[in-house]
Formats: C-alpha cells, sequence, structure tokens
C-alpha cells in the first residue's frame, strides 16, 4: 500500500523557526522601544512630578497642622516645620502677609535643605500667588545662581494669626546627564538582549521543530509503505499526542494492510480449489467417464457444486465490496421481524433429516422494524448457517426472541464448538477466516460475519456474540420497534 503524502523539505519564512526568531525580534525590539521611551522622554517629566508631588505634601502637612491646631505654640510649629523640610529634603520658608513673622527651615537644625539666594525664588512666588486667581501655585524656577528647582507656594489664613504664606523648594537635579547615561547603556541592553532574543529563538526553535521535521520524514516513510515506523514524541504534550495518533494511525494501516494481503491469499486459495476441482473432473471426463453414463452424471456433478461454490463466494467478495463502498442500496420498509425470522428457520427445516432441530420461539405479539427485509433475513440466513455449520455433536439450534425497552432482540444460539475469547473479538472483521482456526474443511468465504455487520450497522442495530468454547455460541442483533 502506497500512499503519497504532500510533504516538502524546504524551509520557507513560514516555518517554525522562522515564525519563532520573527516573534522574538519583535519582542525584543518592542520591549527596548518601550523603555527608550520611559527612560530618555519621560524620565524628566516622572521625576519633576514626584518632587511636586512631595513639595506638595509638605505643604500640605503644615496647612493641615495649622489648621486642626491654632493654637499651636512657636516650638512645636518649628517641630513639624522641621520634620516636613528633612523628611522631604526640602527647603520651607513661612512668612505673614505683614512680614512680622518668617521661619526658614534652614534656621531649624539639620532640617532639610538648603539653597541659596532662595529669596528671590520666595518674593517672586508671593507675587505670582497674589496674581493668581487659586491660593496655590506650583512651578518650576530658577535662583539667581542658575540653580533649577521646583516651587509649591500656598496663602493660607488662620484665624487669629492672619495670612500665611507657605512656600516648599525642591532642588531639580538636572537630568541631562542622566538621560545620556541611560541611553548609552539602553544601547548595550537592546544588543544583547536581541542578540540572546535571536540565541533563544534559534534554540527553542530547534527544540520545537527538530521532532516536527523528523516525523515528517517518518511519515513519508509510512507513506511508501513501511507500517514498522514509529513516530517518536518529545518534551511537549501535544507533540506526545501527535506522535501517538500517528503511530495509532500506521498501526491500523499495518493492520488493514496485512487483512488485506490475507483476503488476497484466502480467496485466491478459495479460487483455485474449486477450479482445479473443475478442471480436473472435466478432464476425468473427457479422458475416462465420458461413455459411462453413471460416472459422467457424478462428476458433473461435482462440477456443478464447484461451479456454485465458486459463484457463491466472488458474490459475496462483491456484495461486501459493494456494501463497503456505499454502492449497495437499502430498501427500507416496516416488516415484522419475527416473521421474516420465521420464513429463514422455515428454510432450513430440511436440515433435520440430517440431525439438526431447529426451535423456534416468537414472542406473543406481532413486533415490527424498520429495515431493508431481504438483508435482514440475510443476516438471520447467515448466522443460521454458521450455527449449522460449526455445531458438533449437539445439533440444537434455537431462535428467540426478547422485548428490550424500545428494540427488540432477535437471538440464534447453538450448542457447538463455541469461540475462544481471543477469536471473538476478530470474528466480526472483514476478511477473517475459519482457517485461521484450522478447520477450514468447512464451507465458507470468511466474508458472512463481516456482510452481517456491514447490514447491521446501516440498518442501526446493536449486534453482538456470547460464546463459550466447547458449549455453543449465542449470536444476537437488537432493531428498534416501530
Ligand atoms: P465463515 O465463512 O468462515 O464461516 P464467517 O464470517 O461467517 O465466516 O465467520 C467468521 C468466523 O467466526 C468463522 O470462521 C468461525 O470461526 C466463527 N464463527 C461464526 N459463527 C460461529 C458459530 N456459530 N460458532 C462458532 N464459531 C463461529
Amino acid at each position: 500500500m502506497k500512499i503519497d503524502l504532500p510533504l516538502k523539505t524546504g524551509r520557507s519564512a513560514k516555518s517554525l523557526r522562522a515564525k519563532l526568531r520573527g516573534v522574538f525580534i519583535v519582542f525584543g525590539l518592542v520591549l527596548m522601544g518601550l523603555l527608550w521611551l520611559m527612560q530618555s522622554s519621560l524620565l524628566e517629566k516622572y521625576y519633576q512630578r514626584s518632587m511636586e508631588k512631595k513639595c506638595r505634601s509638605g505643604v500640605d502637612n503644615i496647612v493641615s497642622t495649622l489648621l486642626r491646631d491654632d493654637q499651636i505654640d512657636y516650638e512645636s510649629f518649628c517641630g513639624v516645620v522641621g520634620d516636613v523640610a528633612s523628611d522631604n529634603d526640602l527647603l520651607v520658608y513661612i512668612e505673614s502677609s505683614d512680614g512680622g513673622f518668617t521661619l526658614s527651615s534652614t534656621e531649624l537644625s539639620a532640617s532639610g535643605r538648603v539653597i541659596p539666594d532662595s529669596r528671590k525664588v520666595f518674593s517672586d512666588a508671593r507675587s505670582m500667588l497674589l496674581s493668581s486667581y487659586g491660593d496655590e501655585v506650583t512651578y518650576t524656577t530658577e535662583n539667581p545662581r542658575g540653580d533649577a528647582m521646583m516651587v509649591v507656594a500656598k496663602e493660607l489664613t488662620v484665624e487669629g494669626r492672619g495670612t500665611l504664606f507657605i512656600y516648599a523648594l525642591a532642588p531639580l537635579t538636572p537630568m541631562g546627564p542622566a538621560v545620556g547615561i541611560i541611553r548609552s547603556q539602553l544601547i548595550i541592553v537592546t544588543i544583547v538582549v536581541l542578540a540572546m532574543g535571536m540565541v533563544i529563538a534559534f534554540v527553542t526553535s530547534k527544540h520545537l521543530a527538530a521532532p516536527l521535521t523528523q516525523m515528517s520524514e517518518d511519515a513519508k516513510r509510512l507513506g511508501k509503505g513501511d507500517f514498522d515506523v514509529h513516530f517518536q514524541g518529545a518534551d511537549y504534550t501535544e507533540i506526545n499526542e501527535l506522535a501517538e495518533t500517528l503511530n495509532e494511525a500506521a498501526a491500523q494501516l499495518k493492520t488493514t494492510d496485512s487483512l488485506r494481503k490475507d483476503l488476497m491469499a484466502n480467496v485466491s486459495h478459495d479460487l483455485r480449489t474449486p477450479l482445479t476441482m473443475i478442471k480436473s473432473y472435466a478432464e476425468l471426463i473427457r479422458d475416462i467417464s465420458g461413455e459411462d453414463k453413471a460416472k459422467r452424471e457424478e462428476h458433473l456433478g461435482v462440477i456443478i457444486e464447484e461451479t456454485d461454490r465458486l459463484s457463491d463466494l466472488v458474490n459475496e467478495i462483491l456484495l461486501l465490496s459493494r456494501m463497503q463502498s456505499g454502492a449497495e442500496e437499502f430498501e427500507n420498509e416496516r416488516f415484522d421481524l419475527q416473521k421474516a425470522a420465521e420464513e429463514i428457520v422455515q428454510t432450513f427445516r430440511v436440515m433435520e433429516t440430517e440431525g439438526y432441530e431447529f426451535r423456534f420461539e416468537p414472542l406473543n405479539e406481532e413486533i415490527y422494524v424498520n429495515g431493508d427485509e431481504s438483508k435482514i433475513k440475510q443476516v438471520i440466513s447467515n448466522l443460521l448457517s454458521n450455527a449449522v455449520k460449526y455445531s458438533d455433536k449437539k445439533k440444537e439450534i434455537r431462535v428467540f426472541f426478547e422485548e428490550e425497552g424500545e428494540y427488540i432482540k432477535l437471538s440464534v444460539e447453538d450448542k457447538g464448538m463455541g469461540i475462544s475469547e481471543d477469536q471473538l473479538g476478530t470474528i466480526w472483521n472483514r476478511y477473517q477466516r475459519a482457517s485461521q482456526r484450522g478447520v477450514r474443511a468447512k464451507d465458507g468465504s470468511g466474508l458472512g460475519l463481516s456482510i452481517c455487520s456491514e447490514i447491521l450497522e446501516r440498518s442501526g442495530a446493536v449486534y453482538g456474540v456470547e460464546s463459550t468454547l466447547g458449549e455453543g455460541s449465542c449470536f444476537w442483533f437488537k432493531m428498534k420497534k416501530v
């Protein structure tokens, strides 16, 4: 058996390796792009925002202290301002609107940041506050020395203390040199990440693609008819499952192939035996019995018998192949299953002269089923003729019926040689032969049960067999009542 598989060996851009490499490169580039964006252009903004937050939280802290406790004494207030300045590393300055009260964190020991030349910044902030609509301003500026800083200024009116201006200043370290360093580091990191991505993609794709490539090679061998090929799995569940499925397919192909070879051998053997007989008897008539009427009749009888056997065999092969290809038409109709079975049993009653006993045990009522009556009759006939063929000393054959819910079950039971357990599973298979059990002497093509199973399956019937070696068998099938 040869199967042509459209497998290609060339690698294309769609190959697993190329795709994986592409994905890793794109991933690396996106990652690095994001880092570049964050570090170089957004760093300054982040930094400024965090300094602004510090200043604002310092101012808010002082404001909430004043609002909470308007009787706070000077000492405690200095403590709060000192803590705010040192905790946030700020320069905090507070002055009353009339200039009568001032407090700078630099005057408090070890508190916060010292920013020289801040006076001008405070006075600018105050004018901005006075000219603005709100009671708070936030901005960045430079002192006369050129040091950049973040300024948050707030105007607060406290009952009994008048209006206060609170300023929080945080020095802004220039980001330029830091960004420069980060950029040069990022270039190195980008190169390293891309190189690592390439290596990982190469190793991973090789690891992933290797078993698939091997499998495609093995599949080609399978296609060429090497059914002993074994598909090797890998460290991945999906590939293991694929390998398992392919191994199962290979095993089934192997079985089918060996059954096909068996059929060829068996059919040729079966054809050859009657042909040899026919030829031999024809020669006998020509050379010896031609003039002797009685002998000639006897020899012609053998020829006719063998010819019938041949045509039966050919008909069965044709029927089975028509059924398997779906060419055989089924003419479904409603019919009485028990009546149909009885008609077949009647045809077997001639064998009672040879010692066979046929017991037909119908149910009391008529039971109808839907199907092709003549084909179902053929099944019953095959089961009965097997029961006859494989009966031993006890030649009792029973055909009986049982109702099982919406089904009617027909059983053909014999007390014959029975079937061994290991054979039970295979007797319905195409080409399974009695010859394998050494009883080829019995008539039969080995196709009878395969034809039965094809008919029963196409009729929607359920079927089976129970058998004990040496005690007998009971073949049955169930059909839906209508
Ligand atoms: P065959 O033409 O060889 O009888 P079948 O397909 O009818 O082919 O049956 C397949 C095999 O099943 C038989 O060769 C026989 O071994 C077994 N078999 C079928 N019916 C019976 C039975 N009633 N008792 C014992 N063995 C049976």
